[in-house]
């Protein structure tokens, strides 16, 4: 089987484990002050906090930032649901934006329609790897006065007119088996506000300042030395991994060019391939799920981000109502292919292959 993800660990990354487990020093501690020291480096930013996953990351990012009750934060519908339910767990209100068609991003033509006095903040989230229209969402959060928190967990490294994603806000990230860097579990949010970053680190605490003198309320977020030590392994082979990406992603899209009814990705800034996501639409003369069936027969592995935008989602019962097209399209027709850098070339021919091989048969 070719699988969807799977996370490239080495030799560094057991030895640098080893050497956290021989320490002692699990929790955390120095390992997790170096890594966040080089991520802070790597995403151009003065601070970053380590967490112990994505959404912790994007609660206290919210928290930091004195989002809560009566506070309305703007998103996607169309991304992971971890990205609205942050909003939530501060006691704010997600009020979603319909997306672009082409990037399945937010789409900021659609974001000042959507402004209203309660508005406090937007959160981009940079889908399957591309970065979100930063200079147009920017501008609007400017002219309005609102913050920006970037979800960028599914695209560390991208970048936006050469600027790296989360740097244009606060930034989030998730260190999730599946994303292009992991630590097993694990999050960090990035600023250059150093009243942001210290809040950040307080709230993931309990709180906490001076050892057992709580400033604020707070939770237990934090990172581990353990997974620290894999972060700096994997945070020096990132731009490799991204590369490799990058280089899968090109030879799937030369490979299914042309191919009536496969939409390919549409590459409009640096994309850095957290997911290849293609539509399927009408006109292949299959459903999207028959294809899916038929990929995993041929022993390639898919997945569908995302079959139910949330403003469809059960628990999300108040937003039933609500409308957003082209969400709502794309939650029918996406399709994400292997793209993962484990991916050999071999594998690429057999997704192509595969997919060119069902299409003459329709
Ligand atoms: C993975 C992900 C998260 C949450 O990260 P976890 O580490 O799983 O908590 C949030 N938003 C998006 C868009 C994600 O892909």
């Amino acid at each position: 089987m070719i699988p969807i993800a799977k996370p490239l660990l080495g030799a560094e990354e057991k030895e640098a484990v080893m050497r956290v487990l021989e320490s002692g020093m699990l929790a955390q501690g120095e390992k997790v002050k170096e890594f966040e020291k080089a991520f802070a480096e790597f995403v151009g930013v003065k601070h970053a906090v380590a967490t112990s996953n994505g959404t912790t990351a994007l609660h206290a990012a919210l928290l930091a930032h004195s989002i809560g009750k009566g506070d309305e934060v703007i998103t996607t519908p169309f991304t992971f649901i971890a990205t609205a339910n942050a909003i939530r767990m501060v006691g704010a209100t997600p009020v979603f934006v319909d997306i672009d068609e082409k990037t399945f991003n937010l789409n900021p033509r659609l974001l000042e329609k959507a402004i209203t006095g309660n508005t406090k903040a937007i959160i981009p989230v940079h889908l399957f790897g591309q970065s979100c229209e930063m200079d147009k969402i920017i501008k609007i959060s400017k002219k309005h006065h609102l913050l920006v928190i970037e979800d960028a967990c599914q695209a560390h490294g991208s970048s936006h007119n050469n600027k790296k994603v989360g740097s244009f806000g606060t930034g989030c990230f998730s260190f999730y088996p599946t994303k292009n860097m992991t630590t097993g579990e694990g999050g960090m949010i990035t600023t250059n506000d150093e009243e942001i970053a210290a809040r950040a680190r307080k709230i993931i605490s309990h709180g906490q300042e001076k050892k057992y003198h709580h400033d604020m309320m707070g939770y237990n977020f934090r990172m581990t030395n353990i997974a620290a030590a894999i972060g700096l392994c994997q945070l020096q082979k990132l731009s490799e991994f991204n590369a490799q990406r990058k280089t899968n992603a090109n030879f799937l899209l030369e490979g299914l060019k042309g191919i009536t009814g496969v939409v390919i990705p549409h590459v409009g800034t640096d994309h850095v391939f957290h997911q290849f996501t293609v539509r399927i639409t009408k006109k292949f003369g299959k459903s999207r799920d028959k294809v899916a069936d038929f990929l995993k027969q041929k022993g390639i592995e898919t997945s569908v981000f995302y079959p139910l935008p949330i403003h469809k989602q059960k628990s999300y019962p108040e937003y039933h109502t609500q409308s957003f097209p082209v969400a709502e399209k794309a939650a029918e027709e996406v399709l994400s292919l292997p793209v993962h850098p484990g991916l050999t070339l071999q594998d690429g021919k057999i997704i192509i292959n595969a997919l060119r091989e069902l299409k003459n048969d329709a």
